[in-house]
C-alpha cells in the first residue's frame, strides 16, 4: 500500500465528463489498495474568467479581494470530484486550503506555503476516505484566503506530498510528460523519460509552464518523488523528475528548450561609464519592487556606455516611467524600450562537460538570420533574447540542431 498524491490540472477537470474520468482513475488506484489524496485545479478557463470579471469592476483588482474570488474556482472542483467519487461508491471528502490548513504568508496572489496541517487528512485516509484538496489556495495567519500564483496547484500537490511523506506525487495534465520543448510549438518534441530536478527547475523558470517553479523547488528540497503524466491516457510512465546521481544513463548535452514571451527589454543609452552607474539605474527599479532578469552593460566607448535589462511585461511601462524620471540625473542620452522580444534558452546538465554548445546555438540562429540582442549563461543553460516574431522558428531550428526530434 502506498500513499499517493495526485494533482489534476484545469483541462483534466474541464467538464463533468472529465471529472468522472478523474474519479475513475482515482478509484482504480484506490482498488489497488493505495491511499489517495487528490489536488485539483479550477475547471479550465475558470481562473481567467474570474480575473476578467474582477477587472470589469476594478482595473487593478485589490489583491486580497482577488484571492477571495479566484479561489472559488478550485472550491467548485473539489466538491464536484468528491460527488463523482461518491457516485462510484467511494468515501470522499473535500477540503479548501483553509480547511486543511495550508498556512501561507500574506503575499496575496503570490503567497508562499509555510506549513501544512496533515492530521485531518491522515485521519480521513486511515478511515478509508479519498481526500480531495483545493489546489492554488491557502490561508494566512490572520485567516485571510491567499493564492499561490498562476499554476499554483502543482505546488499544493507537491507540498501535500512532502507534508504527508507520500510515496509519490503524480501531476496529471494534458500532455503525457515533460517534453524536449512545448509540443504546441514543436510537434516533433519528444517526451523525456526523466529529467533532473536542476534541469526541470531551469526549464520552469525559463518559461516551461508544465510545472510551476515553486513545485519543483519544493520537490527538490523535500525529496518528493515527482512524476508528470497524462490524464487522458490509460497507461504511460510519463516523466520522472530525478536527482542527477540517480540517472544512470549518460545525459544528453541538451535536455530541452524553454522560451518566454513575458519579458520586455529596456535600454539606457549613453550613460557615463563610471562606478555606481549600474546601481543608479537599477536602484530605483528595485525600489519599485520590479524584478529584473537579464542585464547587459556594454564596454564603454569614449567615456559612455549602454545598459540594457529585461523586466516582466507587466512592469514594462512602470520601469520606463521610472527611468525617464531619472534620465537627467543619470545623464543618459536616451531611454528605449522594446516589448516585442522573446527569450529562448537551451538547458542541459551535459553542458558542464561539453564545450561548443553556445557556438552551436549562435551558429544555428545566425544561419536563419535571427539577430541575438542579449545573451546570458549559467552552468547548465544558455539564454538569448531575440525579436519575438522569430520565436517559433528559433525553437524549431534549435530543437533540430541539438538532435532533440522524435525518433520515427
Ligand atoms: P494544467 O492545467 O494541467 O496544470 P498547464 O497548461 O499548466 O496544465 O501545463 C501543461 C502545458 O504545458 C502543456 O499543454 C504544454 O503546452 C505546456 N508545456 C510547455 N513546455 C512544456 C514542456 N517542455 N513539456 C510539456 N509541456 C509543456
Ligand atoms: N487555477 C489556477 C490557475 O489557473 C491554478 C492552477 O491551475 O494550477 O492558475
Ligand atoms: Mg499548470
Amino acid at each position: 500500500m502506498a500513499l499517493i498524491v495526485q494533482k489534476y490540472g484545469g483541462t483534466s477537470v474541464g467538464s463533468p465528463e472529465r471529472i468522472r474520468n478523474v474519479a475513475q482513475r482515482v478509484a482504480k488506484f484506490k482498488a489497488q489498495g493505495h491511499q489517495i489524496v487528490v489536488v485539483v485545479s479550477a475547471m479550465s478557463g475558470e481562473t481567467n474568467r474570474l480575473i476578467a470579471l474582477a477587472k470589469e469592476i476594478q482595473a487593478k483588482p485589490d489583491p486580497r479581494e482577488l484571492d477571495v474570488m479566484v479561489s472559488t474556482g478550485e472550491q467548485v472542483t473539489i466538491a464536484l470530484l468528491s460527488m463523482a467519487l461518491m457516485e462510484m461508491g467511494l468515501k470522499a471528502k473535500s477540503y479548501t486550503g483553509a480547511q486543511v490548513r495550508v498556512l501561507t504568508d500574506s503575499a496575496f496572489t503570490k503567497a508562499r506555503i509555510l506549513a501544512i496541517d496533515e492530521e485531518k487528512m491522515r485521519a480521513d485516509l486511515d478511515a478509508g476516505f479519498v481526500v480531495v484538496v483545493a489546489g492554488f489556495q491557502g490561508v494566512d495567519g490572520d485567516g485571510n484566503i491567499t493564492t499561490l500564483g498562476r499554476g499554483g496547484s502543482d505546488t499544493t500537490g507537491v507540498a501535500l506530498a512532502a507534508a504527508l511523506k507520500a510515496d509519490e506525487c503524480q501531476i496529471y495534465t494534458d500532455v503525457d510528460g515533460v517534453y524536449t520543448t512545448d509540443p504546441r510549438i514543436e510537434p516533433k518534441a519528444k517526451r523525456l523519460k526523466s529529467i533532473t530536478f536542476e534541469e526541470m527547475l531551469e526549464m520552469a523558470s525559463l518559461g516551461s509552464k508544465v510545472l510551476q517553479i515553486r513545485s519543483v523547488e519544493f520537490a527538490g528540497k523535500y525529496k518528493v518523488k515527482l512524476r508528470v503524466l497524462s490524464s487522458f491516457e490509460e497507461e504511460g510512465e510519463g516523466t520522472l523528475i530525478t536527482f542527477e546521481e540517480e540517472s544512470k544513463m549518460e545525459q544528453p548535452i541538451i535536455s530541452g528548450i524553454a522560451f518566454n514571451r513575458d519579458e520586455a527589454k529596456i535600454t539606457v543609452r549613453g550613460v557615463p561609464d563610471k562606478p555606481g552607474i549600474a546601481y543608479q539605474i537599477l536602484g530605483p527599479v528595485a525600489d519599485a519592487n520590479i524584478e529584473v532578469d537579464m542585464i547587459i552593460q556594454n564596454v564603454g566607448v569614449e567615456g559612455t556606455t549602454d545598459f540594457s535589462f529585461t523586466v516582466h511585461k507587466n512592469d514594462f511601462e512602470k520601469a520606463i516611467g521610472i527611468l525617464k524620471g531619472v534620465q537627467g540625473h543619470l545623464e543618459a542620452k536616451d531611454v528605449l524600450g522594446d516589448d516585442r522580444i522573446a527569450k529562448v534558452s537551451v538547458v542541459g546538465v551535459g553542458m558542464r562537460s561539453h564545450v561548443g554548445v553556445a557556438s552551436q546555438m549562435f551558429r544555428t540562429l545566425a544561419e536563419e538570420g535571427i539577430n541575438i540582442q542579449m545573451i546570458s549563461t549559467s552552468e547548465i543553460k544558455i539564454s538569448v533574447v531575440i525579436d519575438e516574431k522569430y520565436l517559433e522558428l528559433a525553437v524549431r531550428v534549435l530543437h533540430k540542431a541539438f538532435h532533440l526530434e522524435q525518433e520515427v
